[in-house]
């Protein structure tokens, strides 16, 4: 707006000059019960809150757009526009109305942005929102910074440019802070979490900078003490985040429960793209829902810090394989029956984590200067439980001690007098805001004890004045009286009212009754209301130096809650190894990937029986190829190995009889075909991106899950790209890889290549009254499919009769003329001369007799009374080919 400020009425005045501090922010104008919006922020508001767009009279000439919200309902519009990325300015009224005539003094208290969320309202309370800064000097080295307020953790690390992305997905970023916009990479759909971009000064980014701020805001700290040398780039980063953190949470002035500050190396973790968190399912499934995903197969955690922290353990799978063990170790510890009990250890202290609040949250808040009453309270409760944790984990660790969980009990033990102070401080019930008082305790200060006192007990006074007033006015119904509108009163009914003194003033008519006042009623009530005013500032000051005091237990209650978020992801993870019946996978320093009896952790529970499959993958076999009827089960097998093998990156047990699994390096998966639209890919260009980014990236210590490639094409170009890709991936990558296609063609790679061999899923085909019929196994066996079944899984999905005769007519015609690429004969036992068995692992025992526990189920749900002819006729020959499976299978085992 370029018209002169001096132009506008004072109010607007002001407002205008603090918008000015505050261009990017909704501005939140406190006038009395209401905060306004003028302007273009009231027209956003309007538009996003579905509130209504006013007009505030005029200023400088021009109609002021206004549109405003109760103060005490502020909370849940704030939430709206944060959820949305706003960022917002909360101003507030701050002085006494002046004397001359003019707006009341305003200040704003506090900035609200997505990435600097510590109010429980406002944040999701099983995920962390991140404030992330890039800084980069070319472009092509980016050092990130990334901080979680909520949290007091900070973490720093270095990148290139193509890892760019990844990063910024994974760290699940609100907000992200550069000093120069290029450097955002191309947006990208397949990065789901849409940060909002901030251009900040480059001076932000400064090493001179964060050595002030490292000092003046998390104290003490010196970048030497922190040992950050090597995360040049990120250091610059975390001075911006750190400045900026400061200039929004404006109450604080040290942010001293950052106690969380590292340098995340390169090869901490296991990286898992955008693409292969999609893929396998891990915290939203493929429709964005969140269940049934791996997250919440997982998350039988007991307190919201458990369940953020296992979202990270999820997305960040250890390669240290010391780490990864203290994690098994305890897990296996948890599992143990308490000493004389048939209870689990993880279970009696899941009932104690249950009863715990969120720690870590209420001491960011704490430390912000954020906290409200019931934080204090919520503190309190949880402190108290602590004692009776502490006891129960250590009588888990007596059989067989646990370093790792030793270490959370000492973290634990909290300072007596932390709790004992809040005990006393702190009230049963306290208020939900500060300024309704009844915070503090009774006893806990005689001062505020004595004011509260004058204030509400005026119970014998009114009575006595009563009496007196009764007796001089001979008015036997005289009421004397208190109501929060109107104060006290003097009340008498209309039929006495001729008898009424002189020295009562008016206050208030009735339908039936008039209210008065007196001298000495009017100086009581003054004396009452002046008690509640000073009982309600002398709460303030009390809560005041509370805080300040409990500030200083900030890291102390950090640490603690690290560890309360620690044992209970670790109980959750005893949970549901112990339910399911997981193992411990054997975890070794050379690539394979080899499962007995592989679950799908997610499907396991979703299907009537599940059929368990091995897989292996190792130095003899790096790569195998799968096919099968589509149905048959190849994906679902694909994503179980993979997720098996990010499980035991976790440190978790995983769905098996036995896994054996090497340290990897990095999981890919190129599952199913979507086009890109919002980037302008076509399904094929998408297809082949993700492809070429596996074969430049994938390393002999990479999991790489290839579901169908090359089908967005005409079937030759798509089986020449498919075939120089899985040769690539195991001649130059020597990546284990798990390699799906519907080209049988491929198959004859397992000739050509040593290290690769074929495995299928089995089905099998039987004819009936009907028609044919296809019975999935779900089990992989080796060597290639005999037969793809296409047209009669289109049939079984509801494509009409008359297409599919016409396809199985053609389907005949193609094979006979020998012109489909992609053409097998159906003769088996051609391929079985190519076929490699799965002796080097399977136990007899582990391999699961499935058409017989299918004859078997079959058998169990037939009732020969209820059953009709049809079903009768269906069910003979379902039999009858299971039976046919069981005897080719018994016949092959001879041999
Ligand atoms: P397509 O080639 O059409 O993509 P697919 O071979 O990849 O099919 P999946 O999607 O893995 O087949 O499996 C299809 C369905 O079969 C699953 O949704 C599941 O219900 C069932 N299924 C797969 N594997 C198993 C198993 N091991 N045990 C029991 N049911 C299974």
């Amino acid at each position: 707006m370029s018209i002169p400020l001096e132009k506008h009425t004072p109010m607007m005045q002001q407002y205008l000059s603090l918008k000015a501090e505050y261009p990017s922010t909704l501005l939140f104008y406190r006038m009395g019960d209401f905060y306004e919006l003028f302007y273009d922020d009231a027209e956003e508001a309007a538009k996003h809150l579905g509130i209504t767009l006013t007009q505030r009279g005029q200023s400088a000439g021009m109609p002021i757009p206004m549109a405003g919200v109760p103060f005490h309902s502020v909370d849940q519009y704030l939430a709206k526009l944060v959820a949305m990325g706003y960022s917002i300015a909360i101003c507030e009224q701050t002085g006494e109305a002046p004397a001359t005539k003019g707006p009341m003094e305003r200040k704003v208290v506090r900035v609200i942005t997505p990435g600097t969320l510590t109010d429980n309202h406002l944040l999701p309370s099983q995920e962390n929102k991140t404030l992330v800064a890039i800084y980069s000097e070319d472009g092509k080295q980016f050092g990130l910074a990334c901080m979680a307020l909520s949290a007091g953790s900070m973490r720093l690390l270095e990148c290139t440019d193509d890892e760019l992305p990844n990063h910024l997905a994974r760290l699940n970023a609100a907000e992200i802070l550069t000093h120069n916009r290029a450097f955002a990479p191309n947006s990208s759909s397949s990065i789901s979490v849409k940060p909002q971009w901030i251009e900040r000064p480059a001076w932000h980014f400064s090493h001179r900078l964060a050595e002030q701020l490292l000092r003046n805001v998390l104290q003490t700290i010196t970048l030497e003490s922190l040992e950050l040398n090597f995360a040049n780039l990120a250091i610059p980063a975390m001075a911006a985040c750190l400045q900026y953190a400061l200039e929004t949470q404006l109450s604080a002035q040290t942010l001293n429960h950052f106690c969380d500050i590292r340098v995340e190396r390169a090869n901490e973790h296991l990286v898992l793209d955008e693409n292969t968190r999609k893929n396998l399912e891990l915290l939203e499934t493929l429709r964005g829902e969140k269940h049934p995903t791996l997250w919440s197969k997982l998350n039988r955690t007991n307190n919201p810090m458990g369940a953020r922290l296992l979202r990270q353990w999820i997305l960040e799978p250890l390669r240290d394989a010391q780490k990864i063990l203290n994690r098994q170790h305890a897990i296996t510890q948890l599992m143990m029956l308490k000493p004389n009990t048939a209870e689990h250890c993880y279970a009696g202290l899941q009932a104690v984590l249950r009863n715990i609040g969120d720690v870590e949250r209420i001491a960011s808040r704490i430390a912000t200067g954020q906290s409200k009453p019931r934080d204090f309270a919520a503190l309190r409760d949880s402190l108290l439980q602590l004692p009776t944790l502490c006891v129960l984990l250590s009588a888990s660790l007596d059989n067989l001690p646990s370093d790792f969980l030793v270490e959370h009990l000492h973290a634990m033990q909290m300072p007596d007098d932390l709790t004992q102070t809040l005990v006393k401080a702190i009230a049963e019930n306290p208020p939900l805001l500060l300024r309704d008082g009844g915070m503090i305790a009774a006893g806990y200060c005689p001062e505020l004890d004595d004011l509260r006192l004058m204030h509400n007990d005026s119970g014998a006074f009114l009575m006595q004045l009563e009496a007196i007033e009764r007796e001089s006015t001979g008015i036997a119904n005289l009421k004397v009286e208190f109501n929060r509108v109107h104060g006290y009163y003097i009340e008498i009914t209309s039929s006495q009212l001729d008898k009424v003194p002189a020295r009562y003033t008016r206050r208030q008519t009735l339908k039936n009754a008039e209210r008065f006042i007196t001298a000495e009623l009017k100086a009581f009530e003054d004396k009452a209301l002046r008690a509640q005013d000073e009982a309600l500032a002398h709460e303030k000051k009390l809560y005041e130096q509370l805080l300040e005091w409990i500030q200083r237990y900030v890291p102390t209650l950090m640490s603690c809650a690290k560890a309360l978020a620690e044992l209970d992801v670790l109980c959750a993870l005893a949970e549901v190894a112990d339910v399911h019946q997981w193992v411990a996978p054997t975890m070794v320093p050379y690539a394979c990937l080899e499962i007995v009896g592989g679950r799908h952790p997610v499907l396991e529970d979703l299907v009537e029986t599940f059929t368990p499959n091995d897989c292996a993958l190792n130095a003899k076999y790096l790569m195998n190829v799968i096919t099968g009827p589509n149905m048959g089960g190849k994906s679902t097998y694909m994503r179980q190995s993979a997720l098996i093998a990010l499980l035991g990156h976790m440190g978790s047990f995983v769905p098996a009889k036995h896994a054996q699994i090497g340290l990897m390096d990095r999981i890919f998966t190129r599952i199913g075909a979507s086009d890109d639209l919002g980037s302008g890919r076509s399904t094929f260009m998408v297809e082949m991106t993700e492809a070429a980014t596996i074969v430049r990236q994938a390393t002999s210590a990479s999991l790489v899950v290839m579901d169908e490639i090359g089908r967005g094409t005409s079937t030759y170009d798509g089986l020449s790209i498919a075939w120089e890709i899985a040769r690539h991936l195991v001649q130059h990558n020597q990546a284990l890889c798990l390699f799906a296609t519907h080209y049988f063609e491929l198959t004859e790679l397992a000739a050509e290549l040593k290290t690769v061999r074929n495995v299928h899923l089995s089905a099998t085909q039987s004819s009936n009254s009907h028609g044919e019929k296809l019975v999935f196994l779900h089990r992989v066996e080796a060597g290639p499919a005999s037969k793809s079944f296409g047209v009669l899984v289109a049939k079984l999905a509801g494509i009409p009769d008359t297409i599919i005769l016409k396809a199985n007519k053609r389907l005949k015609q193609l094979e006979g003329e020998g012109q489909h690429p992609s053409m097998i004969d159906s003769n088996p036992k051609e391929h079985n001369s190519q076929q490699v068995s799965l002796d080097w692992l399977t136990p007899k025992e582990v391999t699961q007799p499935v058409p017989l526990v299918r004859i078997l189920d079959t058998l169990a749900q037939l009732n020969p009374l209820d059953i009709t002819p049809r079903m009768a006729s269906d069910a003979l020959f379902e039999l009858k080919a299971l039976w046919e499976t069981l005897n080719h299978e018994n016949h092959n085992s001879q041999h």
